[in-house]
């Protein structure tokens, strides 16, 4: 048994799993996002203090469901979220897509210390490719 204050209602319930929402706090928050939602599909260059302000839901709420994709503002959007890594804009998710591509490229990069790129076109040091990658280059 886990017992937790609702970090919503300070109501004491049996904490399962997920955020530490009580259920009718978990089912109030669900309204609120589909509010939310809606409201921001019918005024997509509305920022995110004026969706809350409408919406009379917490801004920090808000960007939690950015930052989960489920809110996602349109791309001519004023608003947005910043890369937690660059701080570029973006609309959802924690970071822009150049910074996820070199994010994959890293962890890829680490993942093959033997070099086998695809890549023709790129001159690697001679030193560094095989006799048998020349050959088949030639
Ligand atoms: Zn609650
Ligand atoms: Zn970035």
């Amino acid at each position: 048994m886990n017992v937790r204050n609702c970090r919503r209602c300070k109501r004491l319930f049996n904490y399962i799993v997920g955020p530490y929402y009580c259920p009718s706090c978990r089912a109030e928050l669900e309204e609120e996002f589909q509010v939310v939602k809606k409201y921001v599909q019918d005024h997509n260059r509305a920022d995110i203090r004026t969706v809350a302000e409408e919406c009379n839901v917490d801004p920090s709420q808000i960007r939690q469901w950015v930052r989960e994709e489920r809110l996602v503002f349109s791309d001519d959007s004023l608003v947005g979220l910043n890369c937690e890594k660059c701080g570029k804009m973006i609309k959802s998710g924690r970071f822009c897509d150049e910074c996820k591509k070199e994010m994959a490229n890293t962890f890829s990069n680490a993942m093959n210390s033997v070099r086998h790129s695809p890549s023709n076109n790129a001159p690697a040091s001679k030193d560094k490719t095989s006799p048998k990658m020349r050959f088949l280059d030639n």
